[in-house]
């Protein structure tokens, strides 16, 4: 066999040994499984995009700079006018720049397990040690171990979700402002949930210069438009600047993203409308006795269920999918995550659960 077919002679060991990010099949179903806002933006607001559309010099790269797009994020969201902005194709993407421009030999990224599991992915992509410090039973963070790591590993980069995923909790302020504190490299705060939370780091940004916040515009309803971004002090942001692609951001998510956020109430109004459907998911699942649910502030719901395997299957045949997250993490044992649809999915997704449970 020639040098050529066989990927075991040329490609790195550590990207033999992945498995690839699975996405699944999810044509006909009711789409629980991903975090996505299930609601489409208004008939008049997708009138305004579709003649921006029609009209965008696709002919033309994108500007490189995004100035316009990252004006509207700054008043949308709230950045300090002291901190800059970097944009990435979705925040998965923003991962990957820090990651790409901390990589020396020997450096470590911190996260913690059960996390977003791209913090781990993207440092075996990158060539970088990881380091998963596991949550506590109730998934709250271990501080001793975390500052034990800390001081031991001395990361250069540290990636915490508030509220984590796949868990749904938020972890302890205090805790985090100690992580920081204790660092003498980069803490990033990922923000992907920050709409059904309430709560921030944003603020703090001032106060810390080894602190970032990551957000996203995939859970408030633009999962399609790829945009993430970065809000911290210029001296690390221009570093990563360096890293990031010219043209990342195409035209049409700077056009239609910079639409979308002149209506950012739209967003919000369905955001609040997911968190009380979130109670109400959150009460029936409580009033199942077979069932373990863990608090949510973020647009989904862990549980823990007898089974959980066999209940995932036989709610695939009632045409719903969720996520399985048995088998992924030892504290996730028997765990099954559910994102908040319409109040119409979600009491589909309740009444066949009710039915499986009971057959
Ligand atoms: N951070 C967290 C915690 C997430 O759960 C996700 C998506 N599942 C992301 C980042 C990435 O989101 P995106 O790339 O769509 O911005």
């Amino acid at each position: 066999m020639s040098i050529l077919e066989n990927p075991n002679q040329i490609i790195r060991p550590e990207i033999l040994g992945l498995s690839p990010y699975h996405v699944q099949a999810a044509s006909g179903m009711i789409k629980l499984d991903a975090m996505e806002n299930p609601y489409p933006l208004p008939p008049a607001l997708l009138e305004e995009i579709a003649q921006l559309a029609a009209s965008a010099p696709i002919n033309r790269y994108p500007d490189a700079r995004a100035d316009s797009l990252k004006f509207a994020l700054r008043q949308a969201l709230g950045i300090p006018s002291e901190m800059e902005i970097l944009l990435g194709n979705g925040s998965d993407e923003i991962i990957q720049i820090i990651a790409m421009a901390v990589a020396k030999p020997n450096a470590v990224l911190l996260s913690v397990e059960p996390a977003f599991a791209m913090f781990r992915m993207i440092a075996t992509f990158t060539n970088i040690q990881y380091v998963g410090v596991p949550l506590q039973k109730d998934f709250s963070l271990n501080l001793e171990a975390m500052l034990g790591v800390i001081a031991h590993h001395r990361p250069a980069v540290t990636f915490l979700a508030y509220p984590n995923n796949p868990t749904g909790n938020l972890f302890d302020a205090d805790a985090i402002l100690s992580i920081i504190q204790a660092s003498s490299g980069l803490v990033v705060i990922d923000e992907a949930y920050q709409a059904f939370a309430g709560v921030s780091f944003m603020e703090q940004l001032t106060h810390f210069p080894n602190l970032l916040v990551m957000r996203t515009l995939s859970k408030l309803g633009l999962a399609g438009l790829r945009l993430g971004l970065l809000a911290g002090r210029s001296g690390w942001l221009m570093q990563f600047e360096k890293v990031r692609l010219p043209y990342n951001v195409g035209i049409m998510t700077q056009l239609i993203a910079e639409k979308v956020l002149q209506h950012t109430s739209v967003l919000l109004e369905q955001a609040e409308t997911i968190k009380s459907e979130r109670s109400k998911m959150n009460t029936y699942l409580n009033s199942l006795e077979q069932v373990e649910v863990f608090p949510s502030n973020a647009n989904f719901i862990l549980f823990r269920v007898d089974k959980a395997d066999h209940i995932f299957e036989a709610l695939k045949r009632h045409n719903i999918l969720i996520k399985k997250l048995d088998g992924s993490h030892p504290l996730l044992e028997n765990c099954l995550r559910v994102t908040i649809g319409t109040p119409d999915e979600n009491k589909q997704f309740c009444t066949a659960l009710d039915t499986i449970l009971n057959q």
